[in-house]
């Protein structure tokens, strides 16, 4: 294999040449088993760990055991199955990943952007370049940043758009892909496979007890006032919520009288914890003044965890106010 294609894949090791490189060498997850595979399985197990303790800093053996570390610590990750730490390491390695790219991949990264994720985005300007990104794929990949709604900085209606096409820097799309390899990574580890091979399960049960030995204890539900289904949410949060779910929460609170302070401290057990873009974005859902979504959509979305104190109620915030 020549050094542009080790050195593309490195840069991409989502991409479908990279799959395609690493299927040279493992054909199945049997292959797993084998001794050859051995150092890229303790990579991806350094990698891992290092998002557990970040003073574990994983060796840098060469461009192909990087490449080949990469489906192998999704594979680990899906078999340990804990959100927390998953979400943790995608982080991380959506971080280390986008630490590779320059403005000079511009080309490569808005191809890639089509070929892997679906967006619809063209590279205009000459000296100083800038994407055109389509209207549903810039909100598809905002959506990606963080928590709640999108933020201002990100919103549509604060861009410049022209003929349905929202135009960002070349520095906000590498962020916007970089958001969008994170999930890509949060749903690629999150699909256990049938079967793995003992090593690989020696690996996954080395790695969780670690972890879980560090975890924190969990916020203490509070009883009596919250409905379940916002009591499950504040049990769920060290293990890291969806996007849509730390939304709600966080509305739910501001609105049943929390302070921004007090809604903040129910997320510090977040494993994604940032204490400055939490509080931008509690208290932009604060100013914005967002309710909770009715019960029946949080039925939809898996929320409701309805029992009989919850009575005929439509919304989440009537709960112990009108039975
Ligand atoms: S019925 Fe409403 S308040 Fe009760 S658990 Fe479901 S969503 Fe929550």
């Amino acid at each position: 294999m020549d050094n542009l294609t080790l050195e593309y894949c490195l840069k991409f090791p989502f991409s479908q040449k990279a799959r395609k490189l690493v299927s040279l060498k493992v054909k199945s997850i049997e292959d797993l088993g084998k001794p050859q595979l051995l150092p890229a399985i303790l990579l991806a197990e350094e990698k891992i760990m290092s998002a557990i303790k970040p003073s574990i800093k994983p060796g840098s053996p060469g461009p192909w055991l990087e490449i080949l570390s990469y489906p192998i610590a999704n594979i680990i990750l899906s078999t340990i199955n804990v959100r927390s730490l998953t979400y943790k390491y995608a982080v991380r390695e959506a971080e280390k990943i986008a630490s590779r790219w320059s403005a000079d991949d511009l080309k490569a990264l808005v191809e890639i952007g089509k070929e892997e994720f679906g967006v619809e985005a063209i590279v205009i300007g000459r000296d100083i370049k800038s994407v055109v990104i389509d209207l549903v794929s810039y909100i598809k990949l905002a959506s990606c940043l963080g928590i709640g709604p999108i933020s201002e900085q990100w919103d549509p209606s604060n861009r410049k758009i022209t003929d349905g096409h929202v135009h960002v820097t070349v520095k906000e799309y590498i962020r916007l892909l970089k958001a969008k390899v994170k999930n890509h990574i949060l749903e690629a580890a999150s699909r256990p496979p049938a079967s793995v091979p003992a090593n690989i399960l020696e690996v996954a049960g080395r790695i969780k007890n670690a972890y879980l030995r560090g975890v924190k204890h969990r916020v203490k539900p509070r009883t009596g006032k919250d409905p379940p289904c916002m009591r499950w949410l504040i049990r769920e949060v060290d293990r890291g919520l969806t996007h849509i779910s730390r939304f709600i929460l966080a509305a739910y609170l501001l609105n049943r009288g929390k302070t921004v302070k007090e809604t903040l401290e129910v997320f510090k057990q977040s494993p994604d914890y940032d204490e400055k873009i939490s509080t931008y974005q509690i208290t932009y859902i604060k100013r914005k003044g967002y309710l909770p979504p009715s019960c029946a959509r949080l039925e939809e979305l898996g929320i409701c965890k309805k029992d009989e104190t919850c009575g005929d109620i439509r919304n989440p915030l009537q709960y112990g106010r009108k039975r």
